[in-house]
């Protein structure tokens, strides 16, 4: 079982003692959050729908079963993101809550009947429930003041969301002004883009070299939170209004009353919502509406069921996450059976192989799918997914289907997959890269296998030079994404010594095509040669971090210039540790903070002939590479943890920082209990106040410079 595999078999929940129930809270805590993340803020899943619901279940089984251990902050408390950075911040002032989620009737009926008990109703009386489509976008709150939209945010964490005011003013659908309303009004509703439209999206995105959304879902999302409002204008995002957030007067007595009041201001409200009775008839609803669900031409993942009469709703009121008096009962995501004729490999932009399964087309979800994935080697091994099964496929908010399983009561395939069998070319001994041919590796410790041909390997090359250029390796000011992307789709870069011998004055370089090109004139051709130009000498740590091994960041970058200072002893050593020299392995071992992990990349990096005959025809266009300099271990502040905050004086930041590394500091960026020293210029701001906070010592900069040039702080 690998660590980094998060749906591997887990004990049963049952059977759990408290320190395994403690231990699995925490662990399941922490994997909530980091795919919240990615969801809220980077509207970028790293696991589906299904998965990361089947988390948060045995989340709560577990609470439910252990209810002392439950954490304060855990994923049973909070809903959403605190709001990303780069967005002004919006403080809620009725907080925007999540819904709790029915999966079975029972489930439904059991709300039904809290909902009665809450209220003391005897058994005639009967509870009026507004029956919703469940909208798959994301939630804002839109702030009018005497009819005018003054402010819309993004939910957040309920408490505090992302002010997204210019954005949706971009929205036709959000009505700009509104006329006999309350003073101030703020409207909750969900921001959707159409199927159709979404496709149409995504269609731009890749033929521009973007990457395209997974879902309509997330990319609503990724649309209405950009900091740049004209990227939100070009998306065709849509509005469903659906409730009141603060209201300065009672402008109805019932939802269903306030549904009306929207139509009247103008708002899209979802035609399909109903006043249903009681139980019998929302359940009707709700199997009409998933009948007809794959009709609608926008995704939806469920029903909400809301108590009609505003005076309930209000006795009722909310728990930490949701409120009492709603209940979103969600659709199982659909199914289907198909066979899986057989299993591929593809190469993502980050190396991983990633095994997928070709199918018999099969309609699901109203969308035909041909294929879907298999997400690594272990999730095929324990499903034990063949060639040649009967599968069930799934589609769950997801627009990339996923196998589920084998259907065991058909015909199996005839042997287990073996994907490292299946990367071992005919003839061939060991496992390769499908794209690129270079050693494909699995690391200890990690699900995936990757393709260790980075530099080479055209899957993953538009990424590497991205990263080859950019600001902390080679950065080459002019070639920004959509530049890197037009070079490689034409042919004129294919590995890094391409950028340079693009520059190059010769009669056949594309210098004078490219001007011919759109948004390429001569002069931004002029400049980015120069700028190219001016990178032929290049310090030892920029070229190591410019590579883009994994694991080696800028910091050890560094350190393995720092401590090899010239890069023909580097290149020397590395190539030595790759070929299996116990001394050279050793030795990097020994340079700080490399462990064994770190170098087994470094070491598969110079494993691979490709990358070193890329690496040679690199430097061989280069003038020159500087050493790196020496660090002085005898300074004051060497291996110390240093945080700069406010305005220096006597040197820019950049200096500070290259200064105080040369003599052996550490500098970092944020303030915790492991910082040495905050020195701190003039308008310091928070950190040196958290430093206070802290006990740590905070120095001017005089009495840094007094430091490091020997002196006692
Ligand atoms: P939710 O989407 O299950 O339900 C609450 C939301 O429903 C509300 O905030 C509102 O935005 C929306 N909604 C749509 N139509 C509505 C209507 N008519 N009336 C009221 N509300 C309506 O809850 P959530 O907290 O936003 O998200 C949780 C879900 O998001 C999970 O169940 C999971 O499927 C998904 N999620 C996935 C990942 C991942 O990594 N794949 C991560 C986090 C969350």
């Amino acid at each position: 079982m690998s660590v980094s595999d998060p749906f591997a078999d887990r004990l049963p929940v049952d059977s759990l003692t408290p320190d395994e129930a403690g231990a699995e809270l925490a662990r399941l805590a922490a994997l909530i959050r980091r795919y919240d993340d990615a969801y809220y803020q980077m509207a970028r899943p790293e696991v589906s729908d299904a998965d990361y619901d089947a988390l948060v279940r045995r989340n709560a089984a577990i609470e439910a079963r252990f209810p002392d251990l439950a954490l304060a902050h855990g994923p049973g408390r909070r809903l959403g993101a605190a709001p990303a950075e780069g967005f002004g911040k919006v403080r809620h002032r009725v907080p925007m809550l999540s819904l709790d989620n029915a999966f079975e009737e029972a489930d439904v009926a059991e709300f039904v009947a809290r909902v009665r008990r809450f209220l003391g109703l005897d058994g005639a009386a009967q509870v009026a429930l507004v029956a919703e489509p469940k909208i798959d976008g994301l939630s804002i709150g839109l702030r009018y003041e005497k009819g005018c939209f003054v402010q819309g945010a993004t939910r957040g964490d309920g408490g505090e969301g992302e002010d997204v005011t210019a954005n949706l003013r971009t929205v036709a659908e959000v009505p700009a002004r509104i006329e006999g309303a309350p003073a101030i009004l703020e409207v909750r509703g969900e921001i959707y883009m159409k199927r159709a439209e979404f496709f149409a999206l995504n269609a731009r995105q890749e033929a521009a070299g973007d990457k395209p959304f997974a879902n309509p879902r997330n990319a609503a999302a990724g649309s209405l939170r950009q900091i740049d409002p004209a990227v939100t204008a070009a998306r065709p995002l849509r509005l469903f209004a659906y409730a009141p957030g603060e209201l300065s007067e009672q402008v109805a007595d019932s939802h269903w009353g306030f549904l009306d009041r929207l139509k009247g201001w103008g708002f899209p409200v979802n035609p399909l919502a109903r006043r249903c009775a009681g139980l019998d008839e929302i359940l009707a609803f709700y199997r009409e509406i998933g009948d007809g669900r794959a009709d609608l031409d926008y995704d939806i993942d469920g029903v909400v069921y809301k108590v009609d009469r505003l005076d309930w709703q209000a006795r009722l009121g909310a728990r930490d996450r949701s409120p009492r008096w709603a209940i979103a009962h969600k659709f199982p995501a659909e199914q289907v059976r198909t066979r899986l004729k057989a299993i591929h490999v593809s190469v993502g932009r980050t190396g991983v192989l990633t095994p997928w399964a070709e199918l018999e087309p099969v309609t699901v979800g109203g969308v035909v799918v041909g294929r879907a994935t298999l997400h690594n080697e272990d999730d095929i091994a324990r499903k034990d997914i063949r060639a040649g099964d009967w599968v069930v496929v799934q589609r769950a908010g997801d627009v990339i289907p996923q196998v589920v399983g084998p259907v065991i009561d058909k015909p199996r395939g005839p042997e287990p997959y073996d994907l490292r069998r299946a990367l071992i070319p005919p003839g061939g001994d060991h496992p390769v890269c499908p794209v690129c041919g270079s050693h494909a590796a699995r690391a200890e410790g990690e699900a995936v296998w990757r393709c260790t041909g980075g530099l080479v390997c055209p899957a993953q090359i538009k990424e590497r030079l991205l990263h080859f250029v950019s600001r902390d390796a080679f950065d080459i000011e002019g070639l920004g994404e959509k530049n890197v992307a037009f070079l490689w789709e034409r042919g004129y870069v294919a590995r890094p010594a391409d950028i340079f011998r693009l520059a190059e004055k010769d009669r056949r370089n594309p210098l004078q095509k490219l001007e011919n090109f759109d948004g390429w004139g001569r002069r931004s051709v002029e400049k980015l040669f120069a700028a190219i130009e001016s990178r032929r000498t290049i310090a030892l740590e920029r070229l190591i971090y410019a590579l883009g091994i994994r694991q080696v960041g800028e910091v050890t970058a560094r350190r393995l210039a720092r401590h090899y200072r010239t890069y023909e002893s580097w290149r020397r050593a590395m190539a030595a540790a790759a070929a299996g020299d116990a001394e050279s392995h050793g030795e990097l071992v020994s340079v700080e903070d490399i462990g064994p992990i770190v170098a087994a990349e470094i070491e598969a990096f110079f494993g691979e002939d490709h990358n070193v005959e890329a690496l040679d025809d690199l430097v061989g266009r280069l003038e020159r590479i500087e050493d790196a300099e020496a660090v002085s271990a005898a300074s004051a502040v060497s291996g110390k943890a240093v945080v700069f905050t406010g305005t220096l004086a006597t040197m820019t930041r950049q200096e500070a920082k290259a200064r105080a590394e040369s003599l052996g500091a550490r500098v970092v960026g944020s303030v915790s209990a492991k910082t040495d020293y905050v020195v701190a210029g003039s308008d310091p701001g928070s950190k040196a106040t958290q430093a206070a906070k802290l006990g740590i010592t905070v120095l001017t900069e005089a009495q840094w410079q007094a430091l490091i040039d020997g002196g006692a702080p």
